[in-house]
């Protein structure tokens, strides 16, 4: 960091707002580093990058503690060089702070556990991201991500319409395959003992976990509902350290509960969702919570313990372990629930190690799965996970996150590990025993990875000016404005475009121009887009082809996910906009630069 004395108006402001956020907490693990460098191979960011000192936690800390000590500690005014002062003047060292506190930790605070000290690098590196972003400098997946649930009210920017129809439609899912036209989905009813709420990657690419969660409630015999609106318990404030915005979240959540007069919120299995909601919230959100809230997990296993539900864990029968979520397990001590459950709803358990406190992140943490520009990083820090995945020898690893599903299936992908990622919520649905009924599926129902394939692209500043060069994307809409509007801002960021506007076009331009990507409207005219979408996931060479579903229709969707083959990479609801397009595009391509 640049010492001259000139400073700009952020770093300035950057500094005036540290002086605010400093706390007991925050000033404690401040100043208790003794630099023992106990913590330091904790880190999976160290174990993955030997030699590389810019990753130590300690190292990475004290490039937030210099500023401390320079404007707020008298150590450092005294004696600034003495005690290793030093301040930010630019934007060029905001991007430096930006690259590290975002970029090079994941929050896990596996290294808060390991410090003698009581240092909690972890919550002041969130301090430090909060500051950043409170002058407009973060990572464009945080800035995304942050407006969607800012301005729509969840963070994948699922619309209300797209949300009560998938609903709806787990809902006649669940009334074919236990064969009872009763089964529902309640949606807004008062007076419930539970108000279930989940995170918005279940309405977008698992709507199956919520008819699991559904059925498990129904043959439970609970009085539930799901809140139509206010029904997001993830909370982008914990990653982008934007307190504002974790209090707006929480408070939103708390009071559709409160609205519903429901008695005790249960929260999907997410790591994140469940420590924002449960631990963090109340203080974001400066308010008493007067309902009791409870983790799924605990939900699933005291049915069974009350013996509202009943398994059978033979239903179950391939080798699981399982990945403690940092936030769930170091954060919020969710250690032996889960062990319990999948010991009575699977055949064989076996544990990874280290694990539950010592578990290590499953490099998605913090938010680092919206953040693409340090994909090539997280996916090398990911080699740690990759060998305790394989050491354990399971054919599923199971998780209570979703944030954790993301980051798992990449590890897995990406170290070519002959593993699948599966959550507790279908285990025990698939062990459920139901009585009268027999239509209960035999397989586990799992997110199954995406094979992707690793492909050089451009690198250095041509790359970054324009993300998608070297890339070739088929744009299919039958909407002349939309084509358009889709096919330039892709191509202005470097794509090179092609045109479809019917099915049979979609099909003939995938076969002959061999796309990186095809971005699909489900609505046109010509031969059927679910059987285009099927043949072209049948045809042997367009195998590395990845869809990202474009749709102002949600009902369409079954169209595409009922069929058996492999399900698209994205999806993007319609109005679209060009910030999601292009974040949903690059997340779809997966875009990895190689390190050198
Ligand atoms: S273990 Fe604690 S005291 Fe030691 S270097 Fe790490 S943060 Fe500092
Ligand atoms: S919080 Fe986790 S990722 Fe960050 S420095 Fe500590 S161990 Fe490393």
């Amino acid at each position: 960091m640049s010492e001259n004395n000139e400073k700009s108006l952020k770093a300035q402001q950057v500094i005036d707002l540290l002086g605010e956020k400093l706390n007991r907490q925050i000033v404690g693990s401040l100043v208790g580093c003794v630099h023992c460098g106990m913590c330091t191979e904790a880190c999976h960011y160290v174990l993955a990058n030997p030699g590389d000192v810019t990753y130590a936690p300690a190292y990475k800390a004290d490039r937030i503690r210099k500023i401390f000590k320079r404007h707020y500690d008298w150590t450092g005014r005294v004696l600034p060089r003495w005690v290793g002062a030093g301040t930010v003047n630019s934007e060029a060292d905001l991007e430096e702070l930006k690259d590290i506190v975002f970029g090079k930790c994941t929050n896990c605070r596996r290294c808060t556990i390991n410090c003698p000290m009581g240092v909690d690098y972890a919550v002041f590196n969130r301090m430090a991201r909060g500051l950043l972003v409170s002058v407009g400098i973060m990572p464009e997946g945080v800035a995304v991500v942050s407006k969607d649930q800012w301005e729509i009210g969840n963070q994948m920017g699922v619309l209300k319409e797209d949300y009560l129809d998938t609903l709806e439609w787990m809902e006649e899912e669940l009334q074919e395959e236990l064969e009872d036209p009763t089964v529902k989905i309640p949606v807004d009813e008062p007076d419930c003992e539970v108000v279930y709420s989940i995170n918005p990657r279940e309405v977008k690419y698992d709507p199956r976990s919520i008819a699991d969660a559904a059925k498990i409630f129904h043959v439970a015999g609970e009085s539930w509902t799901m809140p139509s609106e206010g029904w997001d318990m993830t909370n982008f404030g914990l990653f982008s350290g934007d307190d504002a915005l974790g209090g707006s979240v929480a408070q939103r959540l708390y009071e559709s509960v409160e609205e519903l007069r429901g008695r005790k919120l249960v929260i999907s299995e997410c790591g994140h969702g469940f420590r924002s909601t449960r631990c963090e919230g109340p203080n974001w959100a400066k308010q008493d919570v007067p309902f009791e809230m409870e983790s799924s997990v605990n939900t699933m296993l005291r049915y069974i313990k009350e013996g509202r539900i009943k398994v059978d864990k033979t239903r179950n029968p391939e080798p699981v372990t399982f990945h403690d979520s940092c936030n769930n397990a170091r954060s919020c001590g969710l250690f032996e629930e889960p062990r319990e459950l999948l010991n009575l709803v699977c055949m064989d358990f076996r544990e990874m190690y280290p694990n539950r406190a010592e578990n290590y992140c499953c490099t998605g943490g913090g938010g680092a799965m919206s953040m693409s520009e340090y994909t090539p990083r997280r996916l090398k820090s990911g080699a740690v996970k990759a060998k305790q995945l394989e050491e354990a020898g399971a054919a599923y690893v199971v998780t209570s996150c979703h944030n954790c599903v993301d980051g798992l299936s990449d590890v897995i992908r990406h170290y070519k590990l002959p593993m699948k990622v599966t959550q507790l919520v279908h285990l025990v649905a698939n062990a459920l025993v139901i009585e009268k009924k027999v239509a209960v599926p035999v397989e586990i129902p799992v997110e199954v990875p995406v094979p992707v394939e690793l492909v050089p692209v451009p690198v250095g500043a041509e790359a970054e000016a324009l993300p998608l060069a070297g890339r070739r994307i088929l744009v299919a809409d039958d909407e002349e404005d939309q084509l358009e509007f889709l096919a330039t801002v892709l191509e202005d960021h470097g794509a090179t475009i092609f045109r479809a506007t019917t099915g049979d076009e979609v099909l003939e331009m995938a076969r002959r121009e061999k796309p990186d990507v095809l971005t699909l409207d489900l609505h046109m005219p010509g031969r059927d887009v679910g059987e285009v979408f099927e043949l072209i996931r049948k045809d042997p060479e367009l195998e590395d082809l990845k869809i990202c579903i474009i749709t102002g229709k949600p009902e369409l969707r079954r169209l595409i996910y009922e069929r058996s083959v492999r399900p698209p990479e994205g999806y993007v609801d319609k109005p679209v906009d060009e910030d999601r397009l292009l974040l949903n595009v690059r997340k779809v391509l997966e875009v990895v630069h190689q390190e050198a």
